[in-house]
């Protein structure tokens, strides 16, 4: 089966499902210290609704799927979810994107339930700066986190890290060095200007030809194409010889709208065709009153814009990732 295209011509085939806007986190470039005002429970899709919209979806070219939030581990039952999702026809692969805290705890059960592929959040390797950048301390070990995942069969396992200047920009090269030793996929992102991000500016953004600069002066490093179920718009690269690679995710200083595949439904059951700008279309109300979705999700594709325009806007001027579904 074909994909339907939007008005550009992109195949839209990935979609990213928010299950929560809440987290166990707050992690500073995301979410104000005290939170978020969260959505009222009954606003929520129910898993049975999450899998509804997904079997109706599915028929239009849909084939795989991330399962994000806020942290979509502190969501009750989260394996019953991938088990459901896994079940519609045409789905091909089902990601998760997380903070990593319960993934050892979790993994077994995710992947037993169809998990695939997983994305860990990890902004440092030291405990006392993970604290401070999640303003949390939850005990969370990325490596032993990492190593959970891959031994329960997610491979490649990716690690995002997320770079901001003076906070943990010191640590490019020890993630880097992760890569010499594990088949890990260690991909550093630009901090975006979403949400309220009080305490952090212009200033902190790294670009990223400076965070490649600074890997290749660690070793020879080749382009590398990179995991072949890779839905993102990571650029690989590799050390010689190394089991892993490193990538960067440039929100900032490159746009991927070209190639944009992916649609996003949050929590509260918006269809946003873009992760920028105001437009969502509501789902969950027709979805509620019985009534056929196909005609306003191809409405909403024929809508998606051609591409943002982040570098334009100003810092706090968009809602945060935990609220869309980053
Ligand atoms: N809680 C999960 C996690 O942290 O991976 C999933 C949701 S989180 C919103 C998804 C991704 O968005 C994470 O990799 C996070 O680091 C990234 N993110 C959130 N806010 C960001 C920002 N302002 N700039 C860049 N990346 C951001
Ligand atoms: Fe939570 Fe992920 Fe946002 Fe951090 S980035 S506060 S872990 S949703």
């Amino acid at each position: 089966m074909i994909a339907l295209a939007d008005q550009f011509g992109r195949r839209i085939e990935y979609l990213r499902i928010s299950v929560t806007d809440r987290c166990n986190f707050r992690c500073v470039y995301c979410m104000p210290a005290e939170g978020l005002p969260w959505l009222p429970k009954q606003d929520i899709l129910t898993y049975e609704e999450i899998t509804a919209i997904v079997a109706q979806l599915a028929p239009l070219g849909l084939r795989r799927l991330r399962i994000t939030g806020g942290e979509p581990t502190i969501r009750p039952n989260l394996p019953s979810l991938v088990r459901m999702l896994h079940g519609v026809p045409g789905i091909e692969d089902i990601a998760l994107s997380t903070n990593g805290v319960r993934l050892p705890e979790m993994v077994d059960a995710l992947v037993d339930a169809g998990l695939d592929r997983v994305n860990m959040s990890a902004d440092s390797l030291r405990a006392d700066r993970i604290a401070a950048i999640a303003r949390r301390n939850l005990g969370f070990d990325p490596r032993h986190a990492a190593l959970a995942a891959e031994h329960a069969g997610l491979l490649p396992v990716k690690i995002n890290v997320v770079v901001m200047r003076g906070i943990n920009d010191d640590e490019i090269e020890d993630f880097a060095r992760l890569t010499l030793e594990h088949p890990w996929h260690v991909r550093f992102i630009e901090l975006m200007p979403v949400g309220d991000m009080r305490t952090l500016t212009w200033d902190h953004v790294v670009p990223s030809d400076e965070i490649l600069s600074r890997l290749s002066a660690l070793g020879s490093l080749a382009p590398d194409a990179g995991p072949e179920r890779g839905n993102g718009p990571a650029a690989y690269h590799r050390f010689a010889g190394a089991p892993g690679c490193v990538g960067v995710i440039t929100p900032m200083t490159h746009t991927y709208c070209g190639s944009c595949n992916r649609v996003r439904l949050t929590a509260d059951g918006r269809l946003r065709t873009c992760l920028y700008g105001d437009h969502e279309v509501n789902l969950r109300d027709p979805l509620r009153a019985g009534d056929d979705l196909e005609p306003l999700y191809v409405r909403a594709l024929s809508e998606k814009p051609r591409e943002h325009n982040l570098l334009q806007m100003q810092v706090g001027g968009l809602r945060a990732l935990s609220q869309i579904g980053g």
